[in-house]
């Protein structure tokens, strides 16, 4: 068993084995495994326009061949486009970017990938790219690395309206950490086989905050076909197959993806894992299946208990159900009566100051 999570962890070079694990519900059930392709831009936005192509529609005809490649390559696998014809989502560009990410979170995307074609004030820029999300405070707030690009006002957020203090910014910290080693995979060899077409490998890169990347709750992607303002790039993307080839690297890149995330069973060691963190969870809770425990947080969806805003408590607690809007409640300790759950409540306050204590039975909250 642990042999397998080492090969899996080794095999995605993850460095969180068993903790990365949280993109979605993955370990609960047997998965059908969903791509959103999202082409970007999209009337009235053109993206890019460099002599008669519009960026709009030559990625749209690139994620289009992503999904008929799929389609014939990859049947288990469900594909979604964001759009399939010339229009955007919103009039506003940054609401735009938004419901992009909501529609991937609603098809509970175990990817998404964005497809755009780059351009630079320098025309010298050229090569192929693959951004991933990071709230890295360094990184995220280097926006010199796209002042010179093309980009749409409200593509990104900028890093001085991030409120760190909100709930919001913490999930959002929290899903980053989880997801970034598998938004890195998938980019490397995203990069790695539009390279193999002729353009220069600029590699994966992480900086400023794309909105859709910020909002979509599993691991995504932005890809960069290559420079339209660059004359190699430009004469590469607009030659004959070029497209075909683009979305050939990307279909490989995505099933390459998947083969990692359910080959070699690993998803069979990612269940087991799970079973076996659950009853070491157990373990530490005791066997009592009702009595007192300590509520910390609750949420409006599921956490991974391996999570990282769970602090020290990390991999300690348990999903209980409650009722409302935050129905998801993550407990410490099972304690037969109240005043053995005071005793411990102080200690968790020191970490969690809201905490307090709650009755539960099986795996529900009772009042
Ligand atoms: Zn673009």
């Amino acid at each position: 068993m642990r042999n397998l999570i080492i090969l899996l962890s080794l095999l995605l070079l993850l460095p969180f084995a068993g903790e990365g694990w949280g993109v979605r519900s993955m370990a609960q059930t047997a998965p059908k495994r969903v791509v959103v392709l999202d082409a970007g831009h999209g009337n009235p936005r053109p993206g890019k326009v460099q002599n008669k192509v519009r960026e709009a529609d030559y990625v749209l005809d690139v994620t289009k061949l992503v999904r008929d490649e799929l389609g014939s390559r990859a049947k288990g696998l469900d594909v979604y486009l964001t759009r399939s014809c010339d229009s955007s989502y919103h009039a506003t560009q940054s609401v735009d970017n938004r419901m992009r990410a909501e529609f991937a979170n609603k098809k509970q995307a175990d990817l998404y990938v964005g497809i755009h074609a780059n351009a630079h004030n320098k025309p010298s820029v050229n090569g192929c790219e693959v951004w991933v999300l990071t709230l890295n405070e360094k990184l995220m707030s280097q926006n010199d690395n796209v002042a010179a690009r093309y980009a749409d006002e409200g593509d990104f957020i900028d890093a001085k309206d991030l409120d760190r203090s909100s709930m919001g910014f913490m999930m959002a910290l929290a899903r980053q950490l989880d997801n970034e080693p598998y938004s890195r995979f998938f980019a490397e060899e995203c990069c790695k086989n539009m390279a193999s077409y002729g353009l220069q490998n600029l590699g994966v890169k992480a900086g400023p905050v794309f909105t859709v990347l910020y909002y979509f709750e599993g691991p995504g992607v932005i890809v960069e076909l290559g420079y339209l303002t660059n004359e190699h790039d430009y004469n590469y993307l607009t030659s004959k197959g070029a497209k075909k080839e683009m979305a050939k690297a990307i279909a490989d890149a995505i099933i390459s993806y998947f083969e990692a995330l359910d080959g070699s069973g690993a998803e069979a060691s990612v269940e087991e894992s799970a079973e076996e963190s659950a009853e070491e969870n157990n373990k530490e809770v005791g066997e009592l299946t009702e009595g007192y425990t300590i509520q910390l947080i609750s949420s409006s969806y599921s956490v991974d208990t391996n999570d990282y805003q769970f602090k020290s408590y990390k991999g300690k607690v348990r999903e209980l159900m409650g009722s409302g809007k935050y129905k998801y409640k993550y407990c410490y300790g099972s304690y037969a009566t109240s005043e053995e759950a005071k005793e411990e409540l102080e200690q968790v306050r020191k970490s969690f100051k809201d905490a307090y204590i709650v009755r539960f039975k099986d795996l529900e909250i009772v009042k």
